[in-house]
């Protein structure tokens, strides 16, 4: 490894490797198949650059972001390493250009989009040049359990096997799952012993979970307490990405924005804005951010949740890329669950991934609700296996502002109770209804009056109740069923509160309040009539599906 630490100080002049990288760069160098997850920020680019200085030939680095590569090949030029990109975004007279360079052996590393792969002249020009690495960066997407699967990923696979000479591979990855960094090993023929994981944590982080309060006056108060701090602030919609903008461009902030609905143009011209810290705070959709190399932004706050703890991990993740201490935001409130149902079910996934995506969404919600720490709450969703974990990151929003603790275990009873009464056919919504004794018109119809748990915990607001059975589940005493409409079950721990075995405790946390709640009225009417169609093609009665109170939710999120 002595002559790669020579050319780590010689390209890049850095002294040493960080954790991780030198295990994955000899076992690329000794020719392996190699896979390395570490946290993003980590230094995964030197993984597969180090390599390809140190081989003779070419290497191909796959991206899944155009807009990047020229960013990428610009700073590697700048060190002196001779590189280039093919995509759509150049001339085809200069993608050929660029092929014949590459052939005739002019560039170290070439970056291309995997849609390349699909064209018959790509491959005819590859073949004839002289590879030593292909490495895959983001290489989740290659996974369809992966929270971006990209087909044309995938479709790379059979026709690098068709090479004369077949090169390297490399996969590069900060956020898998224990399925998804099995697929990746699968696909690409790697082994567990050229797998390198450095673990995902990163101790710069503060994971912050905001609930109860007005989103807009939250990020007001926070952005007049981090004057001039770069920060991203992510949006479920392009609507209300552009709401916010228009919200702080008046109150006089230097903010750009981004969305799939902003012409290529304007997306390339925002993006540098913001990279070149000309504004300091991006507001965006999710469509923001992959590989973004922007290493001082101190915060990203996300306004509603997102679909699942991936999605969450690696956009909050972009943050504190210096590894400076940076926080990570997330605004709740129980709407942001409908507006993901409501995402999910529209989607035109097959039923077994829909599943799944409901799964995920569910861990996220959990998320929202636990009151360990949340560090520790993301690692162990990664089945992430830190040595050095303690039980408390003492950083996070419930590690530093635990409150008073409160015995629950009789509500937590009374709760189960429920459940078991009702014999395990209502979600969250009808059982604190009936321990609430409600007199809704779907209580008084299915005759839930008549339980003997009806109106036992009366003294609470059906909010506190419908918070503590979120608990409940968040906190495995409580299961609750994947799907659409997903039923409250018992399971071993519940059986165990009930039986007076097991005592539950909580931290009192502000309870969740009314926001003050500004719906686009018109768009509630469309989603009113829709609602028999959507129904019919699900086949359940409309109220089943969506009750007036969560289409207003859905229309929270496209302001007027
Ligand atoms: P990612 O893993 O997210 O792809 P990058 O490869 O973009 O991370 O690297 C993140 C930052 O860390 C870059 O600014 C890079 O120059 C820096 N870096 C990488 N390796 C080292 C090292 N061994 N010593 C110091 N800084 C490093
Ligand atoms: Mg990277």
């Amino acid at each position: 490894m002595q002559e790669q630490v020579q050319l780590l100080e010689k390209y890049f002049g850095y002294q040493q490797f960080r954790p991780g990288q030198d295990a994955a760069i000899s076992s690329v160098i000794q020719h392996q198949n190699t896979l390395a997850i570490m946290p993003t920020g980590g230094g995964k680019s030197i993984c597969y650059q180090i390599p390809g200085l140190s081989m003779n030939g070419t290497s191909i680095i796959i991206s899944p972001l155009i807009s990047l590569m020229k960013d990428q090949v610009d700073a590697l030029e700048a060190l002196g390493i001779s590189a280039t990109y093919i995509n759509s975004s150049i001339s085809t007279q200069e993608q050929n250009k660029r092929l014949y360079g590459m052939q005739a052996g002019k560039y170290d590393f070439v970056y291309v989009a995997p849609e390349r792969f699909e064209s018959d002249y790509f491959i005819q020009a590859i073949k004839r040049t002289y590879l030593s690495l292909i490495a895959f960066d983001e290489a989740h997407c290659i996974s369809q359990w992966g929270h971006d699967f990209r087909p044309s990923y995938r479709s790379i696979i059979p026709n690098i096997t068709r090479l004369p000479h077949i090169p390297v591979i490399m996969a590069l990855t900060a956020t898998a799952t224990k399925e998804v960094i099995r697929d990746i090993q699968q696909l690409l023929h790697i082994s567990d012993e050229h797998t390198v994981h450095t673990g995902f944590e990163r101790k710069n982080l503060s994971f912050h979970l905001v609930k109860g309060k007005n989103k807009q006056d939250y990020i007001h108060s926070y952005l007049k307490e981090h004057q001039d701090e770069s920060g991203i602030i992510y949006a479920a919609t392009r609507k209300q990405v552009d709401s916010i903008y228009e919200l702080l461009h008046k109150a006089g902030y230097h903010v750009s924005k981004y969305h799939a609905g902003l012409s290529e143009k304007e997306r390339q011209e925002e993006q540098m804005s913001f990279i070149h810290d000309k504004t300091t705070i991006m507001v965006a959709t999710n469509a923001f951010g992959m590989g973004i190399d922007k290493s001082n932004v101190r915060f990203v706050i996300h306004y509603a949740m997102p679909m699942n703890i991936e999605s969450y991990y690696q956009e909050a993740g972009r943050s504190g890329r210096d590894g400076e201490p940076s926080d990570c935001i997330l605004l709740y409130s129980p709407q942001d669950v409908q507006l993901q149902k409501f995402l999910i079910e529209q989607s035109d996934m097959e039923e077994e991934a829909q599943q799944k995506e409901y799964r995920k969404l569910q861990s996220m919600t959990n998320y929202c609700h636990t009151h360990s720490c949340l560090n520790l709450y993301i690692l162990d969703y990664f089945q992430s296996e830190q040595d050095n974990a303690s039980a408390t990151c003492n950083r996070c929003s419930n590690c530093t502002e635990r409150k008073e603790k409160l015995d629950i275990t009789e509500e937590a009873q009374m709760i189960l109770s429920c459940v078991k009464r009702l014999e395990e056919r209502f979600g969250v919504s009808i059982t604190s209804k009936v321990l609430k004794g409600s007199k809704d018109k779907k209580i008084m119809g299915f005759r839930l009056q008549k339980l003997t748990t009806y109106g036992i915990m009366a003294k609470y607001t059906e909010k506190q109740i419908t918070e503590q059975i979120h608990f409940l589940i968040a906190e495995n005493l409580l299961s609750i069923e994947e799907g659409r409409f997903p039923l409250l079950k018992l399971n071993k721990n519940s059986v165990e509160v009930l039986k007076g075995k097991r005592k539950v405790t909580m931290f009192s946390s502000p309870i969740p309040t009314n926001e003050s709640v500004d719906y686009n009225t018109s768009l509630f009417e469309e989603l009113r009539n829709k609602r028999k169609e959507l129904a019919q093609q699900l086949e359940l009665p409309p109220y089943v599906l969506f009750s007036d109170t969560s289409l207003k939710d859905m229309a929270r999120y496209f302001p007027t």
